[in-house]
C-alpha cells in the first residue's frame, strides 16, 4: 500500500492572517482531502522575537473561517504533537547532535566580529558571500572541550563543497545548483533554539509529511533542506512550490497594494466559500473552465500537475465579481443568516449602540449618523473633504503622515482596541512632531466621512482594523490627487 498522503501548512505567527497562508492552505488541504489523507496545521515559531500567541489564534480563526479544517495541530493535537515548533526544542537538538556525531554539520565558535570583517573583505573582493568555514577545521574533540567551557557557538550544516545538489520540484522538474553557491547554513542558534531550516525539515520528516506543497518564495531554501534529509538518511518529501500571488502590476502581493489580511476580506463581506473559490482559480483552471465551483467540486477535480507557474494575479473586482454570484445564489435565509452572522450581527450593533446612544434623537438618525460603520468605502461630505488635510500641512504632507501612521504605526498593533489605536496615533505624534489636534481631524474623515463623529478611538475600535487601514490607505490617495 502506498503511504498515506500528509500535506500541511506551516505559518509563521508573526502578523494579521494572509490569504497566501489562505492559498496555500487550500492547496495543501486539497491534496490531503483527495487522497484520503491527512492534513496537518503547524506553527512555525522559531523566531520568538516576532512570534506571538495573538496572531496564532488568529490564523487558526481565518482558516475555519474559510472552512479549511485540519487534522491535526496544536489546538486539536494528534499523533505527531506537539504542533507549536517553539514546543519542540529537545527535538530539534537531539537531532542535530546526530549530525554533529557523523560529521554533517558542526559548532561554530567565531564572532559577529569576525563573521562582519570576512563579510567585508568578501564584499571588497566582490567575492560570494557567505560564512568562510573557518570553525569547519576545527578538531571535534577541541571543539567539544570549547563547547564544554561554555563558549557561545552555533551549529552549521556542513555543505558539500564540490558538485552540485539536484532538487526535483513537482512543478519545475529538476533544480541544480551548484554546492560552492551554497553556504554553510546556521542550524542551531546559540541561544539553542532552531532556524526555520532545521526545525522545518526535522518536523516535516517526523511528521510524516508526504508533500511538501508552499510557495514559490522558499524555492532557494531546497538545496539546503535536500541535503538536510540526506545527512539525516531521510526519504525526500514530494516538493511543490506554488505561484506566488501578485499585485495587478506583477509585483508579490502586498498590502501596499492590496489589502492581504483574510480579515479584510471577512469585513470587507466577501463570502470565505467564494474567497475559497477565487483562490483556487488562481494557477489553475477546472477541466470544463467553470469559474464557479464548490470546495468538493475542486477537491475530486483538481490535480497538483496542473498548476500553471506564471504568477497568478490577485484582482479584486474579479473576486467581488464571483462573490456576487455566490450571494445571488444563496437561499433568502441563508442570506438573511449571513448577514445577520457578520455585517448586522448583535455583536457588531452591540459594539456600535454605546458610542451612538448619545448622539441621535431618533432611531431614524441611526442610520444616516452611523452608516460609515456598515459600507465599505466611505464618501466624504462636501464639508469634511477640506478637512481630510491637516490643520498647517499640505495635502502631500498629509498623505505622508497617513502613510506613516499606518505601516509604521497602526500595522503592529495585533490586539486591536482603543487603547492600544491611542496610544498608536501618540507614538506618531511623539515621533514626528504633530499634535493631537493636527492628525485627528483627517484620521476622522478619512474613516468617516465626516467632521461630527463618535469619539475617535473607540470607532477605530469597532471599525477593526482592516477597514481603517483600507480607508486611510483610500484617502492617502485621495491626498496624493490633490493640489499642494
Ligand atoms: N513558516 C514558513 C512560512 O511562514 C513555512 C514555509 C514552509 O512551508 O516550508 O511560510
Amino acid at each position: 500500500m502506498a503511504d498515506p498522503v500528509r500535506t500541511r501548512i506551516a505559518p509563521s505567527p508573526t502578523g494579521d492572517p494572509h490569504v497566501g497562508t489562505a492559498y496555500v492552505a487550500l492547496f495543501n488541504y486539497a491534496l490531503a482531502r483527495q487522497n484520503g489523507g491527512s492534513f496537518v496545521l503547524r506553527i512555525e515559531d522559531t523566531d520568538q522575537q516576532r512570534s506571538n500567541l495573538q496572531s496564532e489564534e488568529m490564523i487558526l480563526d481565518a482558516l475555519s473561517w474559510i472552512g479549511l479544517d485540519w487534522d491535526e495541530g496544536p489546538d486539536v493535537g494528534g499523533p505527531h504533537g506537539p504542533y507549536r515548533q517553539s514546543e519542540r526544542t529537545e527535538i530539534y537538538r537531539e537531532h542535530v547532535e546526530m549530525l554533529v556525531t557523523s560529521g554533517a554539520a558542526y559548532p561554530c565558535f567565531c564572532s559577529r566580529e569576525r563573521l562582519d570583517a570576512v563579510r567585508a573583505e568578501q564584499k571588497a573582493a566582490k567575492a560570494l558571500l557567505g560564512y568562510d568555514r573557518h570553525c569547519r577545521a576545527l578538531d571535534p574533540e577541541e571543539a567539544l572541550k570549547r563547547r564544554e567551557s561554555g563558549e557561545p557557538f552555533v551549529i552549521r550544516l556542513a555543505m558539500p563543497t564540490e558538485g552540485e545538489t539536484l532538487s526535483q520540484d513537482l512543478l519545475r522538474g529538476e533544480i541544480s545548483i551548484a554546492n560552492s553557491q551554497v553556504d554553510d547554513q546556521v542550524l542551531l542558534k546559540s541561544d539553542g533554539r532552531p532556524t526555520y531550516h532545521l526545525a522545518n525539515v526535522v518536523d516535516d520528516h517526523l511528521m510524516g509529511i508526504s508533500h511538501v506543497v508552499r510557495a514559490e518564495e522558499w524555492i532557494s531554501s531546497l538545496p539546503k533542506h535536500v541535503q538536510l534529509y540526506r545527512a539525516f538518511g531521510w526519504t525526500l518529501p514530494v516538493f511543490c512550490h506554488l505561484p506566488l500571488l501578485r499585485n495587478a502590476d506583477r509585483s508579490k502581493i502586498s498590502k501596499r497594494k492590496n489589502p492581504v489580511s483574510l480579515n479584510h476580506y471577512r469585513r470587507a463581506g466577501i463570502l470565505p466559500e467564494a474567497l475559497l473559490n477565487y483562490l483556487a482559480l488562481m494557477g489553475w483552471t477546472m477541466p470544463d473552465e467553470r469559474d464557479q465551483f464548490t470546495l468538493e467540486e475542486f477537491v475530486e477535480n483538481f490535480r497538483l500537475e496542473d498548476i500553471r507557474l506564471g504568477g497568478p494575479v490577485f484582482d479584486r473586482q474579479k473576486l467581488v465579481w464571483l462573490n456576487g454570484k455566490y450571494i445571488r445564489d444563496l437561499p433568502l435565509e441563508d442570506f438573511f443568516a449571513r448577514l445577520r452572522g457578520e455585517t448586522l450581527s448583535d455583536d457588531y450593533l452591540l459594539q456600535i449602540l454605546p458610542l451612538v446612544q448619545e448622539r441621535i434623537d431618533t432611531l431614524a438618525d441611526f442610520i444616516p449618523y452611523a452608516g460609515f460603520f456598515f459600507v465599505g468605502d466611505v464618501e466624504y461630505e462636501d464639508k469634511a473633504l477640506p478637512k481630510l488635510v491637516a490643520k498647517g500641512h499640505t495635502a502631500p504632507q498629509t498623505a505622508k503622515a497617513l502613510r506613516i501612521l499606518v505601516e509604521d504605526h497602526l500595522d503592529p498593533v495585533l490586539d486591536w482596541n482603543a487603547a492600544a489605536v491611542e496610544a498608536a496615533l501618540g507614538d506618531f505624534c511623539a515621533a514626528q512632531e504633530w499634535t493631537s489636534k493636527e492628525l485627528f481631524m483627517p484620521v476622522r474623515v478619512a474613516l468617516t466621512g465626516s467632521t461630527a463623529t463618535p469619539p475617535l478611538f473607540e470607532t477605530m475600535e469597532v471599525l477593526g482594523k482592516e477597514r481603517c487601514r483600507w480607508r486611510l490607505r483610500g484617502a492617502i490617495e485621495v491626498l496624493r490627487g490633490m493640489k499642494a
